[in-house]
């Protein structure tokens, strides 16, 4: 996906016309990445060498000003997943780590491996200051990918450890129909009433790219005290609805996925699947009733769609807060 990397006109002033009034003083980012070039063994993704090579903190805080300008910006970190499993891992969490450490109120997760020996992981996560696990599918060996059901990627052992331990773990569910395949829904819940003490965010809104989807899984899905919603980069407005109303305004958190916030484009639902309209796509070269379309970043978009939900539900004011900082500081024990 291409990445431009550069601040517009038009990021400007979608934020003031619309957002500078839903987007509180201080924000908690329970999604962002931090990374640095060196743990890429092979050749870095391209948004690395079009962007900040590292992501510390200070970087990561700068480039969210673009987002959510002026704000005061904590967060949830990890590393971000290997391309092509070419990346040091233990190299990746010790940056997550180095950088955490510098602000009280955040907090970091361990990109972990299904294949990572579960007592090894609780030891190297107490060790560097974590507070949580970061699976991907990537990791599961499946192929295609897409196919890999939960456990290939998020073993129970692991979850055990998280549920003694009192961790959060963020999910990027795969498979075609994301959040709504029966096996995804049967494993989530599993894992929730096995392990409450673990606490489970399925992030960019349990993959609300498709929101009915979202809509479909999400009400199988509701009652747990353990499961949360990121809404991170979902801009279907349906989607953030979705989550607002099977899990509890209580349940969602915001989220940037920093740096896939400063992708420009959106996403949409199609059928029964979805799409990223990014900015190399014809479909912004304009038409007769809009000669110009001009794509802001995904991370507007998102915040855009969030804002739509909330008016749509006539949320209050202190849900929107809690939106964006007070059920992550419950989450995290902030
Ligand atoms: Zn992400």
């Amino acid at each position: 996906m291409p990445i431009t990397w550069e601040l517009r006109d038009e990021d400007r002033e979608l934020f003031a016309n619309e957002l500078d009034d839903f987007v509180p003083d201080r924000v908690y980012d329970a999604h962002a990445h931090l990374y640095r070039e060196l743990s890429w063994l092979g050749e870095a993704p391209a948004h690395v060498s079009a962007g900040p090579s590292d992501v510390s903190l200070e970087t990561y805080r700068e480039q969210m000003d673009w987002i959510v300008p002026g704000r005061e910006v904590h967060g949830l970190h990890f590393p971000f997943p290997p391309g092509d499993g070419n990346m040091d891992n233990d190299a990746a969490n010790e940056w997550v780590s180095e950088q955490v450490r510098k602000d009280p109120l955040a907090r970091g997760q361990f990109l972990v491996r299904p294949t990572d020996d579960p007592e090894w992981v609780r030891d190297e996560v107490r060790r560097l200051g974590l507070r949580g696990l970061k699976p991907f599918a990537s990791y599961s060996g499946v192929e295609p990918v897409g196919e890999a059901q939960l456990p290939s990627y998020l073993p129970e052992s692991l979850v055990a450890v998280a549920n003694d331990e009192e961790w959060s773990i963020t999910i990027h569910l795969v498979r075609p129909r994301g959040v709504a395949d029966p096996s995804n829904v049967h494993w989530l819940r599993t894992y929730c009433e096995r392990y409450p003490r673990a606490n489970l965010i399925l992030d960019h809104s349990a993959r609300g790219f498709n929101p009915y989807h979202a809509i479909e899984g999400l009400q199988q899905l509701t009652g747990y005290s353990n499961l949360w919603i990121d809404t991170s980069v979902a801009c279907p407005p349906l989607a953030t609805i979705a989550a607002l109303r099977c899990l509890g305004p209580r349940r969602v958190l915001y989220g940037s996925d920093f740096f896939c916030s400063h992708i420009r484009g959106t996403n949409v639902g199609l059928n029964d699947g979805f799409a990223w309209l990014d900015e190399d796509l014809s479909v912004w070269e304009g038409n007769p009733w809009i000669p110009t379309m001009r794509p802001v970043l995904v991370g507007l978009e998102n915040l855009r769609a969030v804002k739509a939900a909330f008016w749509a539900l006539r949320m209050s004011d202190s849900e929107i807060e809690r939106y964006f900082w007070g059920n992550a500081a419950e989450l995290l024990r902030l």
